[in-house]
């Protein structure tokens, strides 16, 4: 079965995720999460998107392949730009949200293996989507509180509607 993409607001989207210690139980849940990625023609998903509240994440690179993340850490940006950004647990919704040009980030693989990548435009973007889902924040938090209280609120509407239409 596909996990299914949990829908802001909720708890485990806003709350920061647990570093992964045990790195032999991730194999499994990258297959799943790289389905459910695949199912929603997502750029990337974070663990916490399928339920899980662990510092691990997908992230899809311009040519449709992806690379798993765990326990990730910007360690510098640099530059200004403002996306627009939309993300698969606030569906319908696009808003500009200002993000660092580039991004330095130290992650490991699945295997435990210590990585370092400098990254731009598209690849930076991605990463700090993702990252910031695994620290507890969807990209509304980068936006006035106005514009992050009409977002809830139209989230709000869409779950009341969809828990209203599977009855
Ligand atoms: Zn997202």
């Amino acid at each position: 079965m596909i996990r299914r993409i949990v829908l802001w607001p909720d708890p485990v989207l806003d709350h920061p995720t647990q570093p992964v210690v045990d790195f032999a139980s991730l194999p499994p849940l990258i297959e799943e999460m790289a389905e459910a990625m695949k199912e929603a023609k997502g750029t990337g998903l974070a663990a916490n998107q399928v339920g899980l509240g662990l510092r691990l994440a997908l992230i899809g690179r311009a040519d449709g392949s992806w690379f798993e993340i765990v326990n990730p850490e910007v360690l510098s940006r640099e530059g200004g730009v403002v996306y627009n950004e939309g993300c698969l647990s606030i569906p319908g919704e696009w808003h500009d949200v200002p993000r660092s040009l580039k991004v330095r980030v130290r992650y490991r693989d699945a295997r435990g293996e210590e990585h370092e990548i400098a990254a731009e435009e598209r690849l930076a973007h991605v990463l700090q989507h993702e990252i910031d889902h695994l620290d507890g924040h969807v990209y509304a938090h980068h936006l006035s509180p106005l514009k992050r209280k009409l977002i809830r609120e139209h989230m709000l509407k869409k779950k009341r509607d969809a828990g209203r239409n599977a009855r």
